[in-house]
């Protein structure tokens, strides 16, 4: 599973960035970049999110 962001419901708070302990998000101008190659599907960033923007997927 890999972290992904809803780029409708994000506000850019950064919250997710500041947990995941791969750094694997970054907060960006307009959005938050996902590194899926760092993602270790912890799932802590989909608790962090305030908004329920972020969900794990399968991976391709
Ligand atoms: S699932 Fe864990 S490792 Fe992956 S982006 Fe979220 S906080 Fe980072
Ligand atoms: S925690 Fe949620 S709303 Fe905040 S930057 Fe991350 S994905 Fe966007």
């Amino acid at each position: 599973m890999v972290a992904v962001v809803n780029r409708d419901k994000c506000m850019y708070c950064g919250a997710c960035t500041s947990v995941c302990p791969k750094l694997a998000l970054e907060l960006l101008e307009t959005r938050i970049k996902v590194y899926a190659d760092k993602c270790i599907d912890c799932g802590l960033c989909v608790k962090a999110c305030p908004v329920g923007a972020i969900r794990l997927e399968e991976r391709k």
